[in-house]
């Protein structure tokens, strides 16, 4: 059903055929070249930006050291997510707290551990930062409406109104903080350009409104991630993001342009993966059904809770491709219903698979690997596996 060619090159199939053919099944590969050319790819587009890689997309400590060597910033989330950078020797001003849900002492551990910027979106969490991280740059996140046309939206939770903002800011410098800038995430996986355009249009009127009427000159643009990579619906190359989007920058700001921080995850890392899985079973629910269902090893519980909802889907090949195929519902392995994959969207597979037969999934380098639980039904979390330039296996 899908061409192996348009997402993972002959050479890097190969590769990855070497390196994963003695692997127990669900497991999935990150190919460290990928990422590595992906960064240097969005380097290039943006050449302006600062990028800070969003630890949760793919948290490995292979990609996180490798990144850090190419010259990657960090968005963290959490304590923990710290910890672990911190424990490469990343230095803490290369570190931003994004996560606008914390605890105070969460701030406080933060600051201790020398990390000096901090996102917003409450007042509450404002005073918080004031008190654990005082003088600290603060950001605040602004809500965008732009879920319609993002395969996996990121608002709603987070993010206050542009007025809130501009009171957060001012309020910010009445604390000691330095008010640092504005943050947005458009959504991940966004496929309209267009809504860059709009946030950086609210963006642009908090700094001109800001320094007319508090004399608060903001210094940077946090754009977030929502770049794509690459599933089955088709997304603009990461090139036209950066067109359109330095466009829009130079319309609204034009010599006058903030320092601008992105903050990408899946764009580095989807691309990077190959999750391999074992069919356990092919099973019809009557004697004429039409459809198969398919029933294989790894599943919302162990990597692939991106396909709730079927947000996000991905390419699917087997070593069978290439023959007469029909429809199927791919379920995953628990004793949970919410354990199906795709149902609505109709994948066709070869009319021969059969238990133990192998699907690669394509395109899963990013949410997979941590975005799991641990042991439902006794299935451990995912095994991921590091894939260096020359085929060998990383494993720190
Ligand atoms: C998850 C997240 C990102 C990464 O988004 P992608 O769409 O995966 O690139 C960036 N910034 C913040 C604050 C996030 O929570």
């Amino acid at each position: 059903m899908f061409n192996r060619q348009d997402y993972v090159s002959d050479s890097d199939w190969q590769r990855y055929m070497d390196f994963s053919k003695d692997l127990e099944t669900p497991n999935v590969v990150i190919n460290l070249h990928t990422i590595k050319m992906n960064f240097l790819q969005l380097k290039k587009s943006f050449p302006y930006a600062h990028i800070y890689y969003a630890v949760k997309a793919c948290p490995g400590i292979p990609v996180v050291r490798m990144l850090a060597e190419l010259g990657s910033n960090f968005d963290i989330a959490s304590r923990y997510e710290l910890d672990e950078v911190l424990s490469l020797g990343i230095s803490p001003d290369r570190i931003s707290y994004g996560n606008t849900i914390k605890k105070a002492r969460d701030v406080k551990y933060f600051y201790e551990k020398g990390v000096r910027m901090f996102a917003t979106d409450s007042k509450e969490d404002l005073k918080n930062i004031a008190r654990e991280a005082p003088g600290s740059r603060v950001y605040v996140r602004i809500l965008v409406e732009s879920t319609a046309t993002a395969d996996w939206p990121l608002s709603r939770k987070f993010g206050c109104h542009p007025d809130m903002a501009y009171d957060l800011l001012v309020q910010a410098r009445d604390l000691g903080l330095t008010p640092y800038g504005i943050s947005f995430h458009v959504g991940s996986q966004q496929r309209d350009i267009g809504q860059w355009n709009d946030a950086i249009a609210k963006a642009k009127y908090l700094f001109t409104s800001l320094e007319e009427e508090e004399g608060i000159k903001l210094t940077m643009i946090n754009m977030g991630g929502g770049f794509p990579a690459h599933y089955i619906q088709p997304s603009n190359e990461l090139d036209d993001y950066a067109s359109e989007i330095t466009r829009y920058l130079d319309d609204d700001f034009a010599e006058d342009r903030p320092m601008i921080v992105l903050e990408p995850g899946r764009s580095l890392t989807g691309d990077s993966g190959i999750m391999a899985s074992e069919v356990v079973l092919v099973s019809r629910k009557n004697n004429t059904a039409l459809q198969r269902w398919v029933y294989q090893d790894a599943g919302k519980f162990n990597g692939l809770i991106e396909t709730m909802d079927e947000s996000i889907k991905y390419p699917i090949i087997t070593e069978k491709d290439g023959g007469k195929e029909g429809e199927v519902i791919l379920a995953g392995p628990t004793c949970d219903s919410a354990d199906i994959m795709y149902e609505d969207k109709k994948y066709t597979l070869p009319i021969d698979l059969k238990s133990g037969d192998k699907l690669y999934w394509l395109s899963t380098g990013a949410y997979t690997s941590s975005y799991a639980s641990v042991y439902f039904n006794g299935f451990p979390p995912i095994k991921t596996y590091y894939m260096g330039e020359n085929g060998e296996n990383v494993t720190e």
